[in-house]
């Protein structure tokens, strides 16, 4: 594996691979490597010639200092773990590398209703970040393919978002999230639960897969209030429990039984907030 800080080493290999007619595939993340990032990583090289993934703990979606300062970071394992799926480059560029006039006054992207609900409306800015960090990615490593988690559900729409406003021909393929073996949804940030908290996080899961076997059953009003109380006495802080329509993350209320859903969850434990969804019919 080649490991690549600049721009400019990354664009003498893209350029290479482009005139061999070679296809790219690319796995953006933010580091502290586990199996899901490592899925998307395996499904790039099953339909690339090349792969690259990219570490970088972008300061710019992060609202919350906090949140950012203790963001887990394990380069020296993450790198063991590229190197032994075979990934072709990592790109490991520093803040300045990607932001040389600075990370303030950045450009703004519009993207309109998917800004203003679930993580937009619980995470000022976040989305701004993400299209700031992902426009300036993609254009140093220009994929053809780009492999992101459905486990950020609303994050691959407003990148889907961000591909038609940079009106590019890079695709987008949403990969199905992996899971621990009692379903806690893979995150970097569960390296930050204590085992008690480890223990509780799993009822994240169970309520989303409650609501996908009553959603017949009962109203989504009452759905969405009995595991909301669940998560709240098993000590959750909750920002949102919600289901929306799975084409565009429209909120809904009023439901006709047929229409395809997803069913959202965003919950504190103590410091660490932790978000998971599923596709419920
Ligand atoms: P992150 O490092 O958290 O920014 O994640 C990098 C990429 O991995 C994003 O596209 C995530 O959606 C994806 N990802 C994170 N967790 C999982 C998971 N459990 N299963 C599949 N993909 C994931």
């Amino acid at each position: 594996m080649i490991i690549i800080r600049s721009k400019k080493t990354l664009q003498k290999y893209t350029n290479k691979y482009k005139k061999q007619s070679l296809s790219v595939g690319f796995v953006p993340t933010m580091g502290a490597l586990h199996n899901g990032h490592l899925s998307l990583i395996s499904t790039s090289q099953q339909q690339n010639n090349i792969t690259v993934c990219s570490i970088f703990v972008n300061p710019t979606q992060f609202n919350n200092k906090k949140d950012f300062e203790k963001y887990p970071t394990t380069i020296d394992t993450d790198i063991e773990k590229l190197e032994k799926t075979g990934t072709d480059i990592l790109f490991l560029p520093s803040v300045v590398e990607l932001y040389p006039n600075g990370v303030t006054n950045l450009e703004y992207y519009e993207l309109g209703y998917l800004e203003t609900i679930l993580e937009g409306k619980y995470r000022p800015g976040h989305f701004q970040g993400v299209c700031q960090v992902m426009y300036r990615l993609l254009n140093m490593v220009q994929p053809h393919n780009l492999y992101m988690g459905q486990k950020d559900y609303q994050q691959c729409m407003v990148v889907k978002k961000l591909l038609e406003i940079m009106q590019s021909n890079i695709q987008l393929h949403p990969c199905p999230t992996l899971r621990e073996n009692d379903g806690l949804a893979m995150s970097s940030r569960n390296m930050r639960l204590n085992v008690n908290e480890r223990k509780l996080a799993t009822a994240i899961s169970t309520s989303l897969n409650n609501i996908k076997n009553n959603i017949k059953k009962e109203s989504l009003q009452n759905l969405i209030e009995n595991e909301t109380a669940i998560l709240q006495q098993q000590g959750f802080m909750v920002d949102y429990v919600a289901l929306a329509n799975a084409n565009d993350l429209k909120i809904i209320d009023d439901w006709d039984g047929e229409l395809k859903l997803v069913a959202l969850i965003a919950a504190y434990l103590n410091e660490v907030r932790l978000i998971d969804n599923m596709l419920v019919n």
